[in-house]
């Protein structure tokens, strides 16, 4: 009985003391998956939105806007029209080292203006249309932003930045961005793309089939093999480690650049996978905040892949971003 009275008194005091201790606010682990919960609504209308106003290559002044008004709602510092382009922008959130960066697009092609509906009809006979998914693009990326920025919120240091960057489709904005050094001082950089399924390009010999794997595989965040050879996120990866994602969000089979993706691009499918996109560079995000060996890797392999003397010479020169040639 002595025994069992001496037991409850430890217990008891034990309790009494941590109870004494300041309080300490617990790290929400889940705080941007949360808020990507609770936001569906949002994301929804944003891409809903960037796919009608279906804009050209360093055009897109509406698109560009409305990203950085729902960036600016949420705590982030926004510098606007970098590296002499007036659709570009730099959206920041965080203080400090390690600093993540996501690269959104917002661009549309030219013929292919399409409603969200399963047979073709344009919406403005041979106007633009998201036939690459773009609106699904930056509206991701932005998702995957605010998502981290709710995780640092809790007083964690790190910083996360979203890239506006326009004119993927042919005007090649990043190479101007990236040869002015707006990429500079970045840890790991993120960009992504709407496809037919969920892949990375890593040559990691892993073929992940499900999310909890794709933020572990993209968390091994790759050095510069240039990306996409069609792409100008290829710029950005000689200057940064640079990890890319496909998330499912188009029809099997009809290919890129067609009406039958704008369609798709246009509906909530659309969003599911924006929401996704999210989760997945949150996750994978948090591990590289909370594990800086990984982010240590990643730069001795993108040092090693770049080569021991290696300058980075912008393939654009001296020449001035060609702002206009989506102008008939
Ligand atoms: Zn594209």
């Amino acid at each position: 009985m002595v025994k069992k009275t001496k037991i409850v008194l430890c217990a008891l005091a034990l309790f009494v003391a941590s109870a004494m201790l300041p309080a300490r606010p617990k790290s929400r682990d889940d705080a941007g998956i949360q808020w990507l919960e609770t936001h569906f609504h949002l994301l929804d209308s944003v891409s809903k939105a960037i796919h009608a106003f279906a804009e050209p290559g360093y055009q897109e002044y509406k698109s560009s806007a409305l990203l950085i008004s729902v960036l600016e709602e949420n705590g982030f510092r926004v510098e606007k029209g970098v590296a002499g382009i007036p659709t570009t922008f730099v959206a920041t959130y965080g203080e400090g080292k390690p600093v993540i960066g996501i690269l959104a697009e917002y661009d549309a092609l030219p013929g292919l203006s399409q409603a969200a509906v399963p047979y073709r009809q344009p919406v403005v006979e041979d106007g633009y249309g998201h036939g690459c998914g773009h609106n699904l693009l930056g509206t991701g990326s932005l998702a995957a932003a605010i998502a981290i920025s709710k995780w640092l919120e809790q007083g964690h240091p790190g910083t996360v930045k979203l890239f506006g960057c326009p004119a993927e489709e042919g005007g090649g904005a990043k190479n101007y961005m990236v040869r002015d050094g707006v990429f500079d001082g970045l840890d790991a950089a993120f960009i992504w793309h709407p496809d037919a399924k969920n892949r990375t390009n890593l040559n990691s010999g892993r073929d992940p089939e499900d999310f909890g794997n794709f933020a572990e595989v993209a968390s091994e965040v790759s050095p510069n093999r240039p990306l996409g050879s069609g792409s100008d996120a290829g710029s950005v990866s000689f200057v940064a480690p640079t990890a890319k994602l496909y998330v499912a969000s188009c029809t099997v089979g009809s290919g890129g650049h067609c009406w039958q993706q704008v369609a798709v691009g246009g509906t909530t499918i659309g969003t599911k996978a924006v929401v996704n996109v999210g989760k997945i560079y949150y996750l994978t995000a948090l591990e590289l905040f909370k594990k800086p060996e990984l982010l240590k890797a990643a730069r001795e392999e993108f040092l090693k892949a770049r080569g021991k003397d290696f300058v980075y010479e912008s393939l654009v020169g001296d020449r001035k971003p060609p702002l206009d040639y989506r102008r008939q």
